[in-house]
C-alpha cells in the first residue's frame, strides 16, 4: 500500500493473488488492507489537507504536471503491466495510459484557470462573491476495468482542486495503480495521495464510513453505488457515483452498413464489451435488418481473439470466470426464451485456460429477456429490428439505466430527435464511445449523479461558498426594534 508518501505492509497479514485473465497465471499480489490501513491512511490525508488546499494553484499544477511526466517516461512499462492484469489488448492500455497523462496535464490547467465569482450586491457598502473550497479528504473507489483512467478522472481534479486523496483501486487491479502512484507521485508532500489495496467491505466501507472523508468519487456497480450511498446517507457526505449501464445503439434508415457494422462491433466489443458504456442492445431498422445482419456476422466471425499481450489481438478474455458465466446465463436465458444465436455463444475451443468468451450475435431478442434489460458486461451484441423512429426512441428509453446511447444516422432529423428524446448523459451520433476531455462524462436515471471531465467533473470537486460583507458596519434599519 502507499500510505503518508510511503510504501507500506500498513496492519495487512495476508494477501490477495493477482491473475492474468488471459493464463489465469499469479502475476502478482496486493496487500488484503484493513480498516486500520484505512484509518491510516485517511490521517494521512487528513493532516495534508490544509497545506495542500493552500498550496498555491501553480505550484499544484506544477506538481501533476511532473507527475504526467513521470507517467509518459514510464509509459510502455504501465501499459504492458495494465494488459497483464486486466486482459485488454496492448493497443487498448497504449489509450488508457495516454488518457491517464494526458487528464493529469488537463486538470492541472484548469486548477490553474479556477476564478471565483463577484456578485451584484444588494447595497453600495457591500460586497458578494462566491468563494470554492475542496472538500478535504476524498476517497476514490475504482473498478477494474479502466484502472488508471478511471483513476485519472478522479484524482486529476481533485488534486487541481486542493483535495487530498485515499485510493482504493479494485482487488483484481491493484498493481498497476500502486506502480503508478509509488512512481509519479513521491515528489508529492507525504499524505496527500494514498493507496489502500483489499476488498470492499474490508477497506471500501470503512473509507466510505470514515467521519474525516468527506468525499467518495466512485465507479461501479449499481448494487455498490446503492451500498456506498445508503452508508454515506447519515453522515451527508458529497457522493459522486458513475455506475452501470445499459447503452442502446438506434441504426438508422440511412446508413452504410459497412460503417455501421464497424461502428457497433468496435463499441459493444471493445475489452471484451466490458465497458460501462459497452453498446449492449441494438435496435436495426427492419428495412436493413437482414443485410445488416449478415455483414455484421461476417465481420464479428473475422475478430481476432486472444492473449492481449500477442500483437495482432483484437479482443482479449474476460476478467473473470464469474463474470463469463453471468453472460453465459444471459445468453441460456435468452435462447430459452426464443432467441437465436447467430455468431459466437460459447467459450473458444481453442484456449484451455483464460476467461475467453467468443463474441456473440443473438437475435429474436426482446425485452423481456435479461441479456435486454441487466447490464451483461460481456462480448454480446442483441439485435432486434424496429419499423418507426419513434419506437426506436422508446425501446432505448426503456431501461432503468441511462448512461450512454448511440445513433448511426446521417439524417438531420432523426439526429435531432434523437438526442432530444433519449435519456442519457451522452449521446454518440456516429462514432460510438469517444471521449474529449471537455466533455461531461456521467449517467441520467441510475447510472449515478455527477459527471466526470470537463468544467464539471471539476467542479464535483469543489464545494461553494457565498461571502456576503457589509463594509460600514453600521445599524441597519431592518435590525431590531421593528
Ligand atoms: P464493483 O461495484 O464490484 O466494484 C467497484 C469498486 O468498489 C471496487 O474497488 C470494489 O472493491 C469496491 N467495493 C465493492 N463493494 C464495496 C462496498 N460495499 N463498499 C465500498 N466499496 C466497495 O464494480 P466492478 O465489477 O469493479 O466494475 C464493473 C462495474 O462498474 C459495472 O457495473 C460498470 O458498468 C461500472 N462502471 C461504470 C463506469 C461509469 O463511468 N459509469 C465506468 C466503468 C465501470
Amino acid at each position: 500500500m502507499y500510505i503518508n508518501g510511503k510504501v507500506t505492509q500498513g496492519k495487512a497479514s495476508e494477501k490477495i493473488d493477482v491473475l492474468n485473465p488471459a493464463t489465469e497465471e499469479v502475476i502478482g499480489s496486493a496487500w488484503r488492507g484493513t480498516p486500520q490501513d484505512v484509518d491510516a491512511a485517511v490521517a494521512a490525508a487528513h493532516s495534508a489537507f490544509d497545506g495542500w488546499r493552500k498550496t498555491p494553484a501553480n505550484q499544484r499544477a506544477g506538481l501533476m504536471h511532473r507527475a504526467a511526466a513521470k507517467m509518459r517516461d514510464n509509459h510502455r512499462a504501465l501499459v504492458e503491466s495494465l494488459t497483464l492484469e486486466e486482459g485488454k489488448p496492448l493497443v487498448e492500455h497504449e489509450e488508457e495510459v495516454w488518457w491517464t497523462e494526458e487528464t493529469m496535464d488537463y486538470y492541472a490547467e484548469l486548477g490553474r484557470h479556477q476564478r471565483g465569482l463577484v456578485l451584484p450586491p444588494g447595497d453600495a457598502a457591500q460586497f458578494n462573491f462566491v468563494l470554492e473550497e475542496p472538500w478535504g479528504v476524498v476517497g476514490c473507489i475504482i473498478p477494474w476495468n479502466y484502472p488508471l483512467l478511471l483513476l485519472a478522472w478522479k484524482l486529476a481534479p481533485a488534486l487541481a482542486a486542493g483535495n487530498t486523496v485515499v485510493i482504493k483501486p479494485s482487488e483484481f487491479t491493484p498493481l498497476t495503480t500502486l506502480k503508478l502512484v509509488e512512481m509519479a507521485f513521491d515528489h508529492f508532500p507525504p499524505g496527500v495521495v494514498n493507496v489502500v489495496t483489499g476488498l470492499g467491505v474490508e477497506t471500501g466501507e470503512p473509507l466510505v464510513k470514515h467521519p474525516d472523508v468527506k468525499m467518495i468519487a466512485f465507479t461501479g456497480s449499481l448494487a455498490t453505488g446503492q451500498r456506498i450511498a445508503s452508508l454515506a446517507a447519515p453522515m451527508m457526505k458529497k457522493l459522486h457515483l458513475e455506475l452501470g449501464g445499459k447503452d442502446p445503439m438506434v441504426i438508422g434508415p440511412d446508413v452504410e452498413l459497412k460503417v455501421a457494422t464497424r461502428a457497433l462491433a468496435y463499441s459493444a466489443l471493445l475489452n471484451a464489451g466490458q465497458v460501462c458504456t459497452s453498446t449492449e442492445r441494438v435496435y436495426v431498422h427492419d428495412s436493413l435488418y437482414p443485410q445488416f445482419t449478415e455483414e455484421l456476422a461476417e465481420f464479428v466471425s473475422s475478430l481476432r481473439l486472444g492473449n492481449g499481450m500477442d500483437a495482432g489481438t483484437e479482443i482479449g478474455p474476460m476478467l473473470r470466470g464469474h463474470f463469463r458465466e453471468k453472460v453465459e446465463n444471459q445468453v441460456a436465458d435468452a435462447v430459452k426464451n426464443g432467441a437465436k444465436v447467430v455468431v459466437g455463444g460459447e467459450r473458444p475451443a481453442e484456449f484451455d485456460k483464460g476467461f475467453f468468451y467468443k463474441p456473440t450475435i443473438l437475435v429474436d431478442v426482446n425485452h423481456s429477456m435479461k441479456v435486454m434489460t441487466e447490464e451483461t458486461f460481456g462480448p454480446i451484441i442483441p439485435l432486434m429490428p424496429y419499423k418507426d423512429f419513434d419506437e426506436a426512441i422508446w425501446l432505448a428509453n426503456d431501461s432503468q439505466y441511462g448512461l450512454g446511447a448511440s445513433l448511426m444516422s446521417n439524417d438531420a432529423k432523426l439526429v435531432k430527435r434523437f438526442f432530444e428524446g433519449v435519456q442519457a448523459g451522452s449521446i454518440w451520433i456516429n462514432d460510438p464511445l469517444t471521449d474529449n476531455f471537455a466533455g461531461p462524462f456521467g449517467g441520467m436515471k441510475m447510472s449515478g449523479q455527477g459527471r466526470e471531465l470537463g468544467e464539471a467533473g471539476y467542479q464535483e470537486f469543489l464545494q461553494i461558498k457565498h461571502v456576503h460583507w457589509d463594509m460600514e458596519a453600521e445599524i441597519k434599519e431592518y435590525w431590531y426594534p421593528y
